[in-house]
């Protein structure tokens, strides 16, 4: 738990979110600024600022973000998505605890900018 990060609040419900999933590693909610009609972040239970930071230790919660994503949009009947760890201030992270984005529901252009 990093006590200023907002997504650890989220995890433990201080501040509202919609959530829409949960299970041992992981939690998902909608995004509060969507940038396509279903955008979901899905973010380990345990803190870590970013990609960057992971090791050998985070192989399965990395994997399971990538499942519980591949889930989502199947149960939102989306056949194609985007999904997008942002890692860095540079390539655009504004939140330091890793998320994965899944984008769906509108024609995702290539490549992002
Ligand atoms: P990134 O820029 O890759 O770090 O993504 C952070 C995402 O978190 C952005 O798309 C924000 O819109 C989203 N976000 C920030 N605060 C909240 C919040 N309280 N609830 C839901 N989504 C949020």
């Amino acid at each position: 738990m990093s006590e200023d990060c907002i997504f650890c609040k989220i995890r433990d419900r201080a501040i509202p979110a919609k959530r829409v999933f949960e299970d041992d590693l992981c939690f998902a909610f909608e995004d509060i600024d969507p940038k396509a009609p279903t955008h979901i972040l899905v973010c380990p239970k345990e803190h870590l600022a970013s990609l960057a930071e992971a090791d050998a230790s985070h192989e399965g919660m990395l994997g399971r973000l990538c499942l519980v994503a591949a889930k989502l949009a199947e149960k939102n009947g989306e056949e194609s998505y985007r999904t997008v760890v942002n890692t860095g201030a540079g390539s655009g992270q504004s939140v330091f605890h890793v998320h994965m984005h899944l984008l769906a529901g509108r024609t995702l252009n290539w490549p992002p900018g």
